[in-house]
């Protein structure tokens, strides 16, 4: 991508920092959306945050809407989380052995997700995801697996895959490093398309051990699956004895109480996945995940069963202290109805702005997600979110962060607003966005 800005002068310390850091940290970041590589510029580097804000290393306040990419559902420093991890703190940070908050954290997952009978926790979504796939092939004695095009499941091997050429082909890496072997049981189809995924299913149905899918999916910025689709997911997992995966790392405790598995019953009456893959928000900021679903699957795991899985600080008492004054929050009465109305009115905002200076834009959002889009209409799968004039993104990125607000440095990636935002902070940023669709 081209740079669309000039690099920050070089008396800046977040150009200082980046420098520093690119001289040891590969891009200088530990995670490579963080480099602004699609956008340019200077990245951020931030020194601290509170409620809705964080500010960098030139003390430049920004409204941040990233949020740790989906975590800080709460905002920054909410006081109950901050004041259960300074105790825990205290208590030792780590013990190799198991724990009453993991009991905890485990009974108010299960309770929270009807769906999940069973749960373990991991240290990062990766992980979760990795390890669902892991146990729904040692379940089912199956190798195949289902993705769809746009769906991020984290970056184990099996999980870095494109589309291949055909309809229903097998996908190929989209990483150095991964063995098209790897890949070899994977299986990449678009996103809300029922006739591919009959097509894949009446192919290779009865090797599929399971379709994993991100349900309103925030690595292409933020698309539904359609409520046709999914039911018709849930009923060739049914059909053909292979496992219903969630993916719900980023949706699970953001977009409702009960992750979008719960917004998607509420069509579909009774429906549940087999298994659900959580992270971010059950962390509230600490490196924190688990995964879950029935109790006959769960079995599969070790120590039970012949199905392996570990981790030195899985379930680690700082973090779940952290997970569990999260979740407490977030059950108290009006929270998703007051974070989804806030989320509404930041979308309805900039669209309306956006719409008066005669651009292009539409978005959506969910409980405490949101996307937009630099287009006339919703897109329904990757290539359609692909359409986005790129250029035209970055500029509109750029103006916002000049204006101190922080959107998702790509276009391919969702929005989180938290319970820290106020209708102030929505405000500033509409008019930011006014200000840069009027002076386009
Ligand atoms: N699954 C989804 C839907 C995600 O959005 C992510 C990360 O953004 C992951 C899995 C991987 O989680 P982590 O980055 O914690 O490994």
């Amino acid at each position: 991508q081209p740079n669309t800005k000039p690099v920050a002068p070089a008396t800046s310390r977040n150009a200082t920092l980046f420098e520093r850091a690119q001289k040891l940290i590969p891009g200088g970041v530990n995670s490579p959306v963080r480099a602004f590589k699609a956008v340019g510029g200077t990245p951020r580097f931030i020194q601290r945050a509170q409620g809705a804000y964080f500010w960098d290393a030139d003390g430049q306040r920004y409204i941040d809407y990233i949020g740790s990419w989906g975590p800080m559902i709460l905002g920054h420093g909410h006081p109950a989380v901050v004041e259960a991890v300074q105790k825990a703190v205290l208590e030792g940070f780590s013990y190799g052995a198991p724990t009453e908050r993991e009991v905890e954290l485990a009974e108010e997952i299960v309770k929270l997700v009807p769906s999940i009978e069973m749960v373990r926790l991991v240290s990062s979504g990766t992980e979760a995801t990795m390890s669902v796939i892991r146990l729904a092939r040692g379940a089912t004695g199956r190798s195949k697996i289902i993705k769809f095009e746009g769906c991020y499941h984290g970056h184990s091997d099996a999980l870095l895959v494109k589309a291949g050429s055909g309809l229903a082909t097998f996908g190929s890496p989209t990483s150095a490093g991964v063995p098209p072997e790897v890949v070899q049981h994977t299986l990449v189809l678009e996103y809300n398309h029922i006739a591919q995924l009959e097509e894949a299913f009446s192919l290779h149905g009865r090797d599929i051990a399971c379709l994993m899918i991100e349900p309103i999916a925030g690595n292409m910025n933020f698309v539904r699956a359609s409520v046709p689709f999914i039911k018709r997911c849930r009923e060739l997992c049914t059909q053909y004895d292979a496992l219903l995966v969630f993916d719900e790392v980023m949706t699970g405790f953001r977009v409702a109480l009960g992750g979008a598995q719960s917004v998607y019953a509420q069509s579909i009456p009774g429906f549940k996945p087999d298994m659900t893959a959580l992270g971010k928000v059950i962390g509230g900021g600490m490196p924190m995940a688990a995964f879950g679903g029935t109790r006959a699957v769960m079995e599969h795991l070790a120590p039970l069963g012949g199905v392996y899985q570990a981790g030195t600080l899985s379930g680690n008492p700082v973090a779940t202290a952290c997970g569990l004054a999260t979740l407490r929050e977030i059950q108290k009465p009006d929270f998703y109805d007051a974070l989804g109305a806030r989320t509404r009115s930041l979308v309805a905002g900039l669209t309306q702005a956006a719409t008066h200076a005669g651009v292009p834009f539409c978005g959506d959002s969910e409980g405490g997600m949101f996307g937009f889009f630099l287009l006339g209409t919703l897109p329904q799968n990757y290539p359609q979110v692909m359409k986005t004039d790129s250029p035209a993104f970055n500029r509109f990125f750029h103006a916002m962060l000049d204006s101190g607000v922080y959107y998702a440095p790509a276009l391919y990636e969702a929005g989180f607003v938290s319970a820290a935002h106020t209708a102030e902070d929505i405000e500033a940023t509409v008019e930011a966005a006014t200000r840069f669709f009027a002076g386009r």
